[in-house]
């Protein structure tokens, strides 16, 4: 999409700090971290939120989840970590591109405020 951030960065266009990548998919570290880890895993496929996730994009989205399991391994993020994802204006999403947070690195409250 023409005027999406994470298109461009998904591109290359706009540079990002990487964490992983392959030709489906991005992590990258959040611009504005959260937490001491704060990561951002998106599809490079423009998708707007979770909201469009269906059958047939479920592989492409079941490998995102995958490769967030194997980086939670990686950076030995062993007492725990939260993905989440916004979706919508009620659920504090501000880029229209499906992208997972993966927090760690601190004891994260719940519920969310
Ligand atoms: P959300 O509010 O759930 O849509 O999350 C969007 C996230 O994107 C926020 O945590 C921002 O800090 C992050 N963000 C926005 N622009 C960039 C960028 N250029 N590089 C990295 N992270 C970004």
């Amino acid at each position: 999409m023409d005027d999406c951030i994470f298109c461009k960065i998904a591109s290359g266009e706009i540079p990002s700090n990487k964490a992983y990548e392959d030709d489906k998919v991005l992590v990258f570290h959040d611009i504005a971290p959260a937490a001491p880890t704060h990561l951002l895993a998106i599809p490079k496929a423009h998708i707007q939120s979770a909201e469009e996730v269906d059958e047939r994009n479920a592989e492409l989205i079941g490998h995102l989840f995958a490769v967030m399991a194997k980086l939670s391994k990686d950076l030995k993020l062993d007492s725990g970590f939260r993905i989440v994802t916004n979706i919508g204006q009620d659920g504090g999403q501000t880029v229209g591109h499906l992208h997972f947070h993966l927090l760690a690195g601190r004891q994260l409250a719940w519920p969310p405020g």
